[in-house]
């Protein structure tokens, strides 16, 4: 069997099953071997039924005396069967599986596997897994059984027979790409025996070492693509290395114009960007830095040198509200000098507006110079995705930014930079991510950290308020508007990851209620993705303006949104959010130099929830919080929103530093003498391929 096929749409057994597996990101039959368990049951304990305990987790094998279903009041139905052997019954109970009777007779011989209880004085076996009895061969049951992550209409026993089979038909036929000397330093598993001890494994042992294999390649392999993807790009070079002597002048007129000194830490980044952009290779660099630490002024001084060297910057945010505001921050710091700032978003009208589309490419065209006082023309574009749009060109782009570049696909930020010849690179992001994953995920990446705070900010003092507090916080922040002029955002739950019409209802109900019932006296605004972009424009600059004191949005101003004067942030169903996440949340607040406030509304009477929830109280660093949600809620939380990690790893854990490190030097080793491996050239490409399809 050729397990580059895909798997078959339909006329097979898999008919029904294909697009349900690719919910599981299962497309041919290879992916099926890679969808690896998420852990063991151990059914491996076979046992007579006379000798069996409460308590155990035994395989029995019998004959079926009687199976029936039973209905109960309350709507529940049981299966119940009896098993025999030559040593005793046992009686078996299945809940809510009626098509059970229909699938295991009496006379049956069939094998039993699961935990034993007592139950009424007697012996049960509760919903266990079955299968009929075969004295050469099982495989729910007698064994190691392994558990896989499921899908609606996709079982834990399909997947195991599924893989079965095409582990059986296709038998040692996956190329061993790793060279033999790494897997005999490593003491390494060949990949089709890692592959079939990872899903059918004789002990737990075996597993741990097919485990071992895999999580090793995980890691090996993306340390090598960013090592070839580094040296690849250390390959292009730029056609003008930008001056900054000849710009002294206009560079220190800015630094005076700028409404506040800058921190040592943004001092450095401007450092560190200033030296890449004066190089002979195109800058590639990730500027990280905790929400609020001022990465949009760093960018700006970017984009200012790009100008003064004669080139034009785009500046790329993910959703439209941050564009728009992007826009108007950018302008303000950058108009005066003469520069030009564009706004593109899906809603602007650009698209429509032919003429503007096709000036900015003849005059582009024109001359080499680009002409900032032409009113078609422009030195920077701010905008959103639509950026990516492949009518909008540009002659002389040489520096791309990204905001928030976890939001973005690999394959986008190549788009992006397409768009120029070589252009520079800075990503940004307030993801906090540790030195080591770091150097794993974005090992192509230089790496600039803004580790401090403007002067004068203050912790956000942070309380988690239960259901019988709610109403007394009401009060104290209707009393805290008045007192002290402040601003508030009340941030509504969300139902998905991304906003659906749901969330837009959910808030839409909560703004008429705390209208109507709670803050009558003060002006509310809402705001959400589904608005129009100029109502979207207009609510955002009320709440500038003041003109309105409560802003209810959904989590669309998790990233970035900036409005210094607003100083109490709500968070409602707070237990629904990651630490990281409400971390960057409350980063709406604290922004200028008034003491600033979250509140942490839960329902939740969750002990375990509470607790986490607390953290918040007494951590205020991104990267302590997004240390705990790793330790409490495992590492999807904080890298679920990359996209490389939530691709990449099914076995390996990114708290595994010491394997991130081993094989970030064994990629290393290996890397200069990659042409001498060409399996493992190939399997990278494909690799790579995969990187870049889109989500
Ligand atoms: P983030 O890093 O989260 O993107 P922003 O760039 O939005 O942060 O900056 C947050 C706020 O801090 C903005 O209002 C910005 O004007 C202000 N700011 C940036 N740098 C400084 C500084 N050195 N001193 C005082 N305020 C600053
Ligand atoms: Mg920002």
């Amino acid at each position: 069997m050729n397990l580059q096929t895909p798997i078959p749409k339909g006329g097979s057994n898999f008919k029904l099953y294909a697009r349900r597996l690719e919910r599981l990101g299962v497309k041919i039959f290879e992916d099926l071997l890679y969808h690896i368990p998420s852990r063991y049951e151990d059914y491996s304990l076979i046992s007579k039924i006379g000798q069996v305990q409460a308590g155990e987790t035994v395989t029995v094998r019998g004959t079926v005396l009687e199976i029936k279903n039973e209905y109960t009041r309350g709507f529940k139905n049981l299966q119940k069967a009896k098993l025999s052997d030559d040593t005793g019954e046992i009686n078996i109970v299945w809940f809510n599986q009626p098509y059970l009777v229909r699938i295991i007779h009496a006379n049956d011989n069939i094998s039993i596997s699961g935990k034993v209880n007592w139950f009424s004085n007697k012996l049960v076996l509760q919903s266990p897994e079955y299968e009929l009895a075969n004295e050469s061969f099982s495989l729910h049951t007698g064994r190691l059984v392994p558990i896989y992550p499921e899908t609606k209409g996709v079982s834990s026993k399909w997947l195991r027979r599924q893989i079965y089979n095409v582990l059986k038909d296709s038998r040692q036929n996956l190329t061993e790409y790793l060279p033999d000397s790494i897997i005999n330093n490593y003491d390494l598993l060949g990949v089709n025996e890692a592959i079939e001890q990872i899903h059918f494994p004789k002990t737990l042992e075996n597993a741990e070492k097919a485990k071992k294999r895999l999580a090793f390649d995980e890691f090996f392999l993306m340390h090598l693509s960013s090592i070839q993807r580094r040296s690849t790009w250390r390959k292009t070079l730029v056609s003008n290395p930008y001056s900054i002597s000849n710009y002294k002048k206009e560079i220190e007129d800015f630094w005076k114009k700028l409404p506040f000194t800058l921190t040592n830490a943004q001092k450095r980044g401007v450092g560190e960007i200033f030296k890449d952009l004066a190089g002979k290779k195109p800058m590639n660099r990730l500027l990280e830095g905790d929400v609020g630490s001022g990465k949009t002024v760093v960018s700006a001084i970017a984009m200012f040198l790009n100008f003064l060297n004669g080139y034009q910057s785009v500046f790329m945010a993910p959703t439209e509200i941050l564009a728009i505001q992007h826009y108007n921050t950018i302008s303000k710091l950058l108009s005066p000098f003469g520069i030009k700032v564009q706004l593109f978003t899906s809603s602007s009208n650009f698209k429509k507006n032919k003429d503007l589309r096709l000036k900015i490419k003849e005059s582009d065209h024109k001359s080499s110079i680009v002409n900032h006082k032409s009113p078609t023309n422009f030195g920077v574009a701010v905008g959103t995705h639509a950026l990516l749009y492949e009518k909008i060109e540009f002659e002389k782009l040489g520096l791309v930014v990204i905001d928030e570049q976890q939001r973005f696909g690999v394959e986008q930020r190549a788009i992006i930079r397409r768009k120029g010849k070589n252009p520079h690179l800075l990503t940004m992001t307030a993801t906090p991510i540790p030195r080591t994953i770091a150097l794993t995920l974005y090992g192509d990446l230089d790496l600039s950290l803004l580790d401090e705070m403007p002067k004068g900010r203050k912790y956000i003092k942070t309380w988690l308020v239960g259901r019988e507090k709610r109403i007394s916080a009401y009060r104290w922040i209707e009393k805290q508007i008045k007192e002290t002029n402040s601003q508030v955002f009340i941030i509504c739950p969300f139902i998905e990851e991304s906003e659906t019409m749901q969330t837009v209802k959910a808030a839409s109900r909560e703004y008429e209620y705390l209208k109507k019932d709670v803050f009558k006296k003060f002006k509310l605004g809402l705001l959400h993705g589904k608005l129009k972009t100029r109502d979207k424009d207009k609510v955002l600059q009320d709440f500038r303006d003041k003109k309105i004191d409560i802003l209810v949005a959904t989590p669309v101003v998790e990233v970035g949104i900036d409005i210094p004067n607003a100083t109490i942030i709500v968070i409602e169903a707070s237990e629904r959010f990651g630490l990281a996440q409400l971390h960057q949340l409350r980063g709406r607040v604290g922004r200028g130099n008034k003491q600033s406030y979250c509140l942490l509304f839960t329902e939740s009477k969750n002990q375990e929830t509470l607790e986490r929830l607390k953290a918040m109280e007494r951590y205020h660093v991104g990267a302590e919080l997004a240390e705990l949600d790793l330790k409490m809620r495992g590492p999807g939380e904080i890298y679920g929103t990359m996209q490389h990690g939530r691709r990449m790893l099914k076995v390996a854990s990114f708290s595994d530093f010491e394997l991130i490190k081993k094989t970030r030097l064994c990629a290393q080793k290996i890397f200069p003498s990659l042409d001498e491996y060409p399996l493992l050239k190939e399997k990278l490409k494909t690799l790579n391929l995969k990187q870049v399809s889109p989500d």
